[in-house]
């Protein structure tokens, strides 16, 4: 049986692995244009931080996975 400190531990790492993520996210500056069609991405959409694609490009890339 797991010590219960050990399970809290591990949820404090899942947590801070999330977080450092969320931080990459910010710092990483959205494109002002389209990294596959050169299309401007709307000011809303750059404002979510790491944007590369436009909405349309970003659909497709999705459907492809
Ligand atoms: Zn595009």
């Amino acid at each position: 049986m797991a010590d219960i400190a050990d399970i809290a531990q591990e949820r404090i790492d899942a947590e801070n692995i999330v977080r450092m993520a969320n931080i990459n996210r910010f710092n990483t500056p959205s494109r002002s244009t389209c990294i596959e069609c050169d299309e401007p991405i709307p000011p809303k959409r750059q404002a979510l931080g790491g944007v590369k694609h436009c909405i349309d490009c970003q659909n497709a890339l999705e459907r492809r996975r």
